[in-house]
């Protein structure tokens, strides 16, 4: 069986004139749902009004057993009874319009009943746990996805908290976001009963949110409808305009198109390849882009052919024929099957040139490659596989939770409020292209096109990107702020320093929702005390307080001159670590690094913060730690790598070693804190050293 047979949703073989008259590509699933809206529903016409739904759906799924879509029906026309819609329909009539929608894409049984139920929990006495005994728990979680959160409890937060809960369930069970998307494309299609401005903040919307979200799930064939209504409620002067002129070339006597598809029908007859050539009419949306662009259109410029084959193959063969017996337009040439978009859609695309110069733009696809285009995830996803513990690497890895949505889940569990969620959603979903980069153990990340090494690190490490130093892309160093190219081989170089901090810079190059929240939270819970270092100090004064004290990088404090400073031996804060100083006895300052738990600390008691900055000496004091493991002379080597990169040892501590680890903690005096990378570079590279870091306590363990 063909796919046109057992798809009613995609225009079937019907003669190009007729198909043209239509003017739209999606009229048979609008004839099919106003059929579902205009058929009786009374119960003794029950079969009847699940009668579609049941036709449609036994189109896909011979086999499916239909019983719980008439007990999911029963339910909610008894429980919608007495309801009416806007358009003064019994309610009723929505659910069934968006199941047959639903069905007419090959969605599964269990969509379907979710489907029926979708708006019973919100808007009847039904609840979720009698959905839940009587249609089980994935129908339960299918329908409380979709059902809306209170306007009376969450106020104006209560559209975006809906998405962001919607989202969320649809990271678990992508079937969540196919119910919603044919149920706005029904409320679309039955908007014209509201108000001007309710149309209308609906239309942006669906603009927004809805249209992106459904051309990433692949599901072309409610992406192109809803463009159009959402066109016509928002453009309605082009959109009429674009009317008129698919009305009057519709009229004309010539057809560019059909006289191609029967020339392109005779070469591939000729060439023995069976092939279905159908003629696309492009919807109203792209009519007007194509229109914006070429100026003034002609006729082979309102549609497409398309061509429908069995097998992969065939596809390579098919346009081989085309290349060798027509004029094909070699720029117009694409490849999405050796390489698929991210949203799963695969064909090969090819244009030919009439001898008046008319271009013909050629698809060719196999069926379950056309199915997959107007259906995408809808027909594709395996709803029953378990959700992917690994995570996701390239985009087509689990069509069900696809790079992008993991990336959206990723952040929006960081956006800190309803309207910040809400509007990096529709930044997040405007940026439609993706890219690919590599990473050196074979992985893939997807980011947006323009995303730089910031955004390629958050994407890899989430917040521990912090600690990011730099990156290396295709080989070479590269600053963070590099942006990336499709294909682009990216490794992160990643600081040892667990308390390393982001730059507030890194936020003029952060593209992706994810790396921005990260870094504008970071930044927002550590208000920076510290001017950059390069800022002019007064000349620092050793402190008589103690070990520490001793000619510092640290300025003396601005606000209180004269002032002796001391840099905590907690932390050992080096230049250019974030700091801030507390006043202690004795008019000492001691300096500490922000992120230091000392600091929290006396925050939380009370004690008032001292500005400081640090100074133009360079000259510091570190304590480092080095992790090892045990072997004879490892003292010798380490000591020896330390001098030999110019560094005095102030102090050494060895404890003794357990399960054959050593540590070992060095105060040592820096001549130049810039010095510190290269230094902790060198300890590490001595044999058995596994880790060194910056101390985090005393060195003088208590
Ligand atoms: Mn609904």
């Amino acid at each position: 069986m063909s796919a046109e047979a057992t798809n009613p949703a995609t225009p079937g073989p019907m003669t190009p004139g007729a198909q043209r008259r239509r003017g739209r590509p999606r009229i048979d699933l609008r004839r099919l749902g106003r059929a579902a809206l205009l058929g009786p529903t009374a119960r003794d016409r029950l079969p009847d009004a699940i009668g579609h739904v049941a036709e449609a759906h036994r189109a896909h799924h011979p086999d499916a057993d239909l019983d719980p879509l008439r007990r999911a029906y029963v339910l909610a026309e008894s429980s919608h009874r007495g309801q009416m819609r806007k358009s003064g329909e019994p309610y009723i009539t929505h659910p069934l319009a968006v199941t047959l929608i639903l069905a007419e894409l090959g969605a599964e049984t269990t969509t379907l009943t979710a489907s029926l139920l979708h708006d019973t929990v919100e808007d009847t006495e039904v609840t979720l746990d009698q959905v839940r005994e009587e249609f089980g728990e994935e129908v339960r979680y299918l329908v409380d996805g979709v059902t809306k959160l209170e306007k009376v409890d969450y106020g104006a937060a209560a559209e975006p908290e809906t998405f962001r809960k919607m989202l969320v369930a649809t990271g678990s069970d992508v079937r969540v976001m196919s119910i919603k998307l044919a149920d706005r494309l029904h409320n679309m299609r039955t908007l014209g009963v509201m108000r001007p401005e309710k149309q209308e903040r609906i239309a942006k919307v669906t603009k927004d949110v809805l249209i992106p979200l459904a051309e990433r799930l692949g599901v072309q064939a409610l992406k192109t409808e809803l463009e159009d209504l959402v066109f016509a409620i928002l453009h309605p002067g082009e959109y009429a305009h674009t009317r008129e002129l698919i009305v009057s070339n519709a009229s004309r006597g010539d057809d560019p198109l059909a006289e191609v598809a029967e020339e392109v029908r005779a070469v591939l007859r000729e060439a023995g390849l069976q092939a279905e050539v159908l003629i696309r009419p492009r919807h109203f949306v792209s009519v007007h882009r194509v229109s914006r662009k070429r100026g003034e259109l002609r006729g082979a410029d309102f549609g497409r052919l398309l061509v429908l084959v069995n097998e992969d193959a065939d596809c390579y063969g098919v346009l081989g024929e085309l290349h060798t017996c027509l004029t094909p337009v070699v720029s117009e040439f694409k490849d999405f099957i050796a390489v698929p978009k991210f949203n799963l859609y695969q064909s090969l695309h090819t244009a030919v040139a009439r001898p008046d110069g008319q271009v013909v733009e050629v698809l060719i696809r196999t069926h379950q490659m056309h199915k997959v285009a107007e259906a995408g995830v809808i027909a594709l996803g395996n709803p029953y596989a378990p959700p992917s513990e690994e995570p996701v690497d390239g985009e087509r890895a689990d069509p069900t939770r696809p790079g992008w949505l993991s990336r959206l889940l990723d952040w929006q569990e960081a956006a800190p409020d309803p309207d910040t969620f809400w509007s990096t959603l529709r930044e997040d979903l405007a940026q439609d292209r993706e890219i690919t980069v590599f990473r050196p153990d074979g992985g893939t990340l997807g980011l947006p096109a323009g995303a730089s090494c910031v955004d390629a690190a958050y994407a890899q490490y989430g917040e521990d990107a912090h600690a990011c130093i730099g990156a290396r892309v295709n080989g070479r160093l590269a600053t963070l702020s590099t942006v990336l190219s499709d294909g682009d081989t990216v490794q992160l170089l990643m600081g040892q320093d667990p308390t390393s901090e982001p730059s507030r810079e890194w936020l003029e190059h952060a593209h992706t929702p994810v790396a921005r929240i990260a870094i504008t939270r970071w930044l927002a819970a550590h208000p920076s005390p510290a001017t950059p270092p390069e800022a002019p100090a007064a000349t620092p004064r050793p402190s008589a307080d103690g070990p520490a004290a001793r000619p510092a990088a640290a300025d003396v404090v601005v606000d209180q001159p004269g002032a002796t400073v001391r840099l905590a031996g907690c932390c050992t804060p080096v230049p250019p670590d974030a700091v801030t100083g507390f006043s202690v006895r004795g008019g000492v300052v001691t300096v500490h690094r922000v992120a230091c738990a000392a600091v929290a600390r006396m925050k939380g008691a009370g004690r008032a913060e001292v500005d400081v900055r640090w100074g133009d000496t360079t000259e510091c004091r570190v304590t480092l730690v080095a992790e090892s493991f045990g072997r004879p002379h490892l003292l010798a080597d380490l000591t020896e790598a330390i001098a030999l990169e110019g560094v005095a040892i102030v102090s050494a501590t060895v404890e003794p070693p357990s399960q054959q680890r050593v540590r070992h903690t060095y105060t040592l005096q820096l001549p130049d804190a810039a010095h510190l990378p290269a230094l902790m570079r060198a300890m590490r590279n001595v044999p058995g050293v596994f880790d060194v870091s910056r101390a985090q306590h005393p060195a003088t363990a208590p």
